[in-house]
């Protein structure tokens, strides 16, 4: 499946002529999209004050975000286990993004970036061989260590219920993404609305009340 397939579902969903949110046509266009070079893939971690204040979590993935909606946010604490539910796939320059989606459009709301950075996979099977990173979260279970700028060290991504060959069953799918290990460091998650993005140092509230809000900023 090209990436234009990929991204149909975050494009049916979305008017562009009124988010501020990318289209994603470097992948549309057959472009190589900004960082898929030989480079670490890339993730991000949004907070997102849509009809209910969440986090999204969202790992580079053959040219494309992978994107799991995660209502509590990651946590350092090995103890907590966060779901994670899958959303559709975005486009690599939603990495930058961070402004205001309008209300009454999909996703209406502010969306911060809380955190960003690189990943690398480490999925191993039993005999301790690599497994690719996108067959480990086919299978439902991925490793991966975050070098960001809040997030260090392992996490997991696991599903629970449903799955890719488990379509009879109609259930959506639900994951855990749980820090892995023996982590410490910045234990939990801070309060969304206190919190601040890794990006532009801006709350939610400003980034409401910022006359430049509705702009998706990929340079900087
Ligand atoms: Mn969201």
């Amino acid at each position: 499946m090209g990436k234009k397939d990929e991204l149909r579902t975050y494009r049916e969903k979305r008017r562009f002529d009124r988010t501020g949110e990318p289209r994603g046509e470097h992948a549309a266009d057959g472009e190589a999209p900004p960082g898929e070079a030989d480079g670490p893939a890339a993730f991000v971690v949004q907070i997102h004050d849509a009809s209910t204040v969440h986090f999204d979590f969202r790992l580079e993935v053959d040219g494309v975000l992978k994107s799991w909606a995660v209502p509590k946010g990651p946590s350092a604490d090995p103890r907590d286990k966060r779901l994670a539910i899958p959303t559709e796939d975005h486009p690599l320059e939603y990495l930058g993004f961070e402004g205001v989606i309008p209300e009454g459009e999909y996703g209406g709301g502010t969306v911060i970036v809380w955190d960003h950075g690189t990943y690398r996979p480490v999925s191993h099977d039993r005999r301790r061989r690599p497994v690719p990173f996108d067959r480990a979260l086919a299978d439902g279970h991925a490793v991966f260590e975050l070098h960001g700028r809040k997030l260090h060290g392992r996490y997991a991504l696991t599903r629970f219920r449903g799955g890719a060959g488990d379509g009879l069953s109609g259930e959506k799918p639900l994951w855990l993404l749980v820090r892995t290990g023996t982590g410490h460091g910045n234990a939990g998650t801070p309060d969304p609305r206190r919190a601040r993005s890794a990006r532009s140092g801006r709350t939610l509230r400003q980034v409401t009340e910022s006359p430049d809000a509705p702009r998706w900023n990929p340079g900087g």
